[in-house]
């Protein structure tokens, strides 16, 4: 005979719980409120998926109070990932919080188009590598690990960022990777590199308010807000970068959505050749590569 709580009803049950943490974020419009419900439970839990539908376990009344206060979290639409406090970016495992941008699934091929460059053979056997404006440090901890001959330096100017990302070079223990703070360049004023990498904010002020509040109430708007057109970043990037790169060195950023034609002017303005478009995963040209000649 199936008693109540071995067919899953019994609200200590993880299946219960997932249905019930499910229930409560779909109510709300939360999209992939399944896939959250799991992270939810899972991180609470410090179970797999595995073990969740496997075994079906039950969760004690700590956890169920920790899990309660996620989904509260979650409901106000704070990000998941600032709740969980974690992402993971090419295997690693970033951490994130309030005042760092969350990395994006899409900035994933920014560092796939950067090792592509290094796999074919147009970067140095040990290349130095600039990541302007690193936040979280997802984008040169990612390069620092597939290039390990690589050394790799990410610039920021927020203390949030270099806070997060001293801590995720530690825990993810890349030894190639060394974050500086100060203003664009300035930093590495007498450096130069055989690549320049960069996701900076190019959303256009007048879009902020308009987007998720997940992203327009708790992301940084530091890491957002490209000004008037969302390009302020790359004007101030392009001119600066051709005396940080070594001849035939690339300069690689991700853009925002149409962005690229006028990307495309301003570099060829100051004497970069584009190298390389790449679309992401809804067909946006989402990264270019330019080359100093
Ligand atoms: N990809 C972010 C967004 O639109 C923007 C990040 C950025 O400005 N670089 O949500």
């Amino acid at each position: 005979m199936t008693t109540i709580s071995q067919s899953g009803q019994s609200p200590k049950k993880a299946l219960f719980l997932l249905r019930r943490i499910h229930r409560d974020l779909s109510c709300e419009g939360i999209e992939d409120a399944w896939a959250e419900a799991e992270l939810i439970l899972c991180h609470a839990t410090g179970l797999s998926k595995v073990d969740i539908y496997r075994d079906n376990p039950d969760i004690s009344e700590d956890i169920i109070k920790t899990v309660n206060d996620m989904v509260r979290k979650r409901l106000s639409r704070v990000p998941l990932q600032y709740i969980t406090g974690e992402v993971d970016f090419l295997k690693l495992n970033i951490k994130v919080g309030p005042g760092v941008l969350i990395p994006r699934p899409e900035t994933e091929i920014l560092v796939q188009e950067v090792y592509r460059l290094f796999k074919e053979g147009c970067l140095p056997p040990c290349p130095v590598i600039l990541d302007m404006g690193t936040g979280s440090g997802c984008i040169g901890l990612a390069i620092a690990r597939l290039i390990p001959s690589s050394h790799v330096i990410g610039v920021d100017i927020s203390p949030r960022a270099i806070k997060y990302s001293s801590e995720n070079k530690a825990l993810n223990k890349i030894k190639n990777f060394h974050v500086l703070r100060g203003n664009l360049f300035e930093p590495v004023r007498d450096k130069t590199f055989a690549l320049i990498v960069s996701n900076p904010p190019y959303v256009r002020t007048d879009e902020i308010a308009s987007l998720q509040q997940e992203i327009a109430f708790y992301e940084p708007r530091i890491a957002l807000d490209g000004g008037k057109d969302g390009l302020d970043y790359y004007r101030l990037i392009i001119p600066q970068s051709i005396d940080h790169l070594t001849k035939g060195g690339f300069l690689a950023f991700e853009i925002g959505i149409g962005q690229f034609e006028e990307i495309i002017r301003i570099a060829q303005r100051h004497g970069l050749a584009l190298f390389r478009t790449k679309e992401d995963f809804s067909s946006i040209k989402r990264v270019l590569i330019f080359r100093r000649p």
